[in-house]
């Protein structure tokens, strides 16, 4: 027996017209179809669209059934209420209920009656839960439930509101709890509802993961918490703007937005990057600030297999952070980018204890004399011996503790041990031997540098000129002031220094006269090239400027005999490289040295 229903279009989550699978959803259209299994009425409702057609449909009996009446609404003409389910609300009692016209025969009241007295309340909690979960329809308004704790939370506002029919307070209390204070966008959980809705299977690998990371921190840092607020918005608008209906824009943490986004390929994203990051960036002229602004990103395309969004929101924030410490627009996630990442998330948590452990361990490469091919010296190469790794070399370790503000604590590390090398060495009774030790940008511009080193060295009793210092280019080009004294300062206490990788980039002779050094490392890529006409006449230029400001020229990366030839013909000073020896652990270092440069103490 057919039943004609006319719903409330509005009344979410208790019965609405779901556009998209244009049916009527909620409680009681769910409760009216168990009811239906049940028995032998088969509910049908009037396709009203978004429109609430109930008053009409039922002044023209056309329906049997009305519903959406909460209690002390008025019904229309004639009909007779029948209680879905009761609510409290302002500490009242409310009941919901449907009505019958008088087109409704008789055993149908009877029967629907007696067939809603059997359902319970938590039957009825458990359908409004339902419902909350479900989605409005996939565009549709903010609206999230995390879990089920909020999904409680939730169901206590939706008791309370949804007996007024007040959809609008509803959509409101919806809103709080899914959106961005600071700048209006969803949040967290709002981008969870609708990655949950939107993305599945079939879709899952049209879309891409974009992170956009801003480092707050140091915005903080240089302007102030309004201004870095000010700036997210400013970030949240231009984002907007350039986000798709067939897109999801959240803030999901303090440093980051998400964009879900329908990609294509990764042409298509690096066009679409383009006017993002220039207005972005643009913030800082446009609103005459004293600080510079950024903002980078990390693409993670999703993948048949991706489905927690936490991981992905991970690897692409890891991948954003990548971007910015490298200067990039952005980074797309790749394996074995995620990799590295992972091994240095795992380096970087055991950091701590390297330091505490002695971890770190000196390495020397040998310096030879250039025409003698005799070992004179060497330079201090860090190595990490990590417990389960094994030997970490410098690429691997040194990027992580710079960003981790460590790099210094190693240089000191490895000051201190070169030190020991040294005092080593010189009760060994060989007394011309002279290491070099490496320092970064961040250690040697430093203003407590040289009184640091002081305290260091003075523990210990060698030759101070047999400890060199390398300076590498990127300290030369900031904080001039400080490392000039910082050199002049050392220079007086009695070490010398060399300028590191000499030639890489836009260190120049200038450069040799601001600082006084006493030698200079010419850079691998130079020495590569000397095979070449080209680069042969140039290193032949440097060599002969550098001798004439009387700095000792030294060569590193020295690999072949050919290279050897023409750098002895050049007038180099000293080779390193692996043509002569690879870095040697420090005892293994001290026992060639003692073997090599003191026959009088052979070993053992
Ligand atoms: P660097 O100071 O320019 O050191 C030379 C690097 O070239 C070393 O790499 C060395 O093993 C490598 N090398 C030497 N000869 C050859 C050769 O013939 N062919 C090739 N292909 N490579 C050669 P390593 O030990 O991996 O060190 C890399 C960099 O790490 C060093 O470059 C240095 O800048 C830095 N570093 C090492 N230890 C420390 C430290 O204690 N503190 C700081 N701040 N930096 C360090
Ligand atoms: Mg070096
Ligand atoms: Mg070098």
């Amino acid at each position: 027996m057919l039943v004609y229903v006319a719903g409330n279009p509005q009344a979410y989550p208790i019965e609405y017209y779901d556009a998209d699978s244009q049916t009527y959803q909620g409680v009681i259209p769910g409760l009216l179809r168990e009811f239906s299994a049940k028995s032998r009425y088969e509910i049908v409702y009037y396709q009203a669209g978004g429109a609430d057609g109930r008053e009409r449909l039922a002044k023209n009996l056309q329906v049997d059934i009305v519903s959406g009446y909460a209690q002390g609404d008025a019904l229309p003409d004639g009909a007779q209420s029948a209680t879905v389910f009761h609510t409290m609300q302002d500490g009242q009692d409310m009941a919901y209920q449907l009505c019958f016209t008088q087109a409704a025969p008789e055993s149908l009241r009877a029967d629907l009656r007696a067939f809603l007295e059997t359902v319970s309340p938590e039957r009825v909690s458990g359908l409004l839960i339902a419902e909350a979960e479900a989605p409005l329809n996939p565009k549709g308004l903010y609206w999230g439930i995390g879990g089920l704790s909020l999904a409680l939370v939730l169901l206590l506002t939706v008791m309370i509101l949804v007996v007024r029919n007040d959809r609008k307070k509803l959509k409101k209390a919806r809103q709080d709890l899914e959106t961005d204070d600071t700048t209006g966008l969803g949040n967290m959980d709002y981008l969870l509802r609708y990655h949950r809705q939107l993305i599945n299977d079939w879709n899952r690998i049209l879309y891409s993961l974009v992170y956009f990371y801003v480092d707050t921190d140091r915005l903080r840092r240089l302007s102030s918490g309004e201004e870095t607020d000010d700036f997210l918005r400013y970030c949240a608008m231009i984002l907007q703007e350039y986000t798709a209906d067939t897109d999801i824009l959240a803030r999901v943490s303090e440093r980051g937005f998400v964009l879900l986004k329908l990609s294509g390929n990764a042409q298509k994203l690096d066009e679409w990057f383009t006017p993002v990051f220039y207005r972005v960036r643009a913030y800082t002229q446009k609103y005459n600030k004293p600080f510079e602004v950024n903002m980078t990103a990390g693409v993670y395309p999703l993948e048949v297999k991706d489905r927690e969004l936490d991981e992905m929101i991970f690897s692409a924030g890891q991948a954003a952070q990548m971007a910015a410490r490298e200067h990039r627009d952005y980074v797309i996630c790749t394996d074995g980018m995620l990799e590295k990442i992972e091994e240095e998330r795992q380096l970087q948590a055991d950091m701590e204890q390297a330091f505490a452990k002695d971890e770190f361990q000196l390495y020397i490469q040998f310096y030879v004399d250039a025409h003698s091919l005799k070992i004179v010296g060497g330079e201090a190469l860090a190595r990490w011996n990590h417990p389960q790794k094994g030997l970490l070399t410098p690429s691997s370790f040194i990027p992580l503790l710079e960003r981790e503000k460590a790099i210094s604590r190693l240089d000191y590390t490895c000051l201190k041990k070169v030190c020991g090398f040294l005092e080593g060495l010189l009760k060994q009774q060989v007394e011309v031997f002279f290491v070099s030790c490496n320092f970064s940008r961040e250690t040697f511009a430093a203003a407590d540098f040289v009184d640091r080193c002081k305290e260091i060295i003075n523990d210990y009793h060698f030759p101070r000129e047999l400890l060199i210092f390398e300076i590498t280019e990127s300290v030369s080009t900031r904080s001039m002031a400080q490392i000039k004294r910082n050199v002049l300062a050392l220079k007086e206490y009695g070490v010398q220094i060399v300028l590191d990788d000499w030639g890489d980039g836009f260190t120049s002779f200038y450069d040799l006269q601001k600082y006084p050094v006493d030698g200079i490392k010419l850079d691998k890529n130079l020495v590569d090239d000397v095979m070449t006409e080209s680069g042969k006449s140039i290193l032949k230029t440097m060599i002969q400027v550098g001798h004439e400001l009387d700095v000792t020229i030294l060569a590193e990366g020295v690999e072949t005999e050919e290279q050897v030839q023409v750098l002895q013909d050049l007038d180099c000073d000293v080779f390193q490289g692996f043509r002569f020896s690879y870095p040697l652990p420090d005892w293994e270092a001290m026992d060639q040295v003692l073997e090599q440069l003191s026959p009088r103490f052979p070993k053992g």
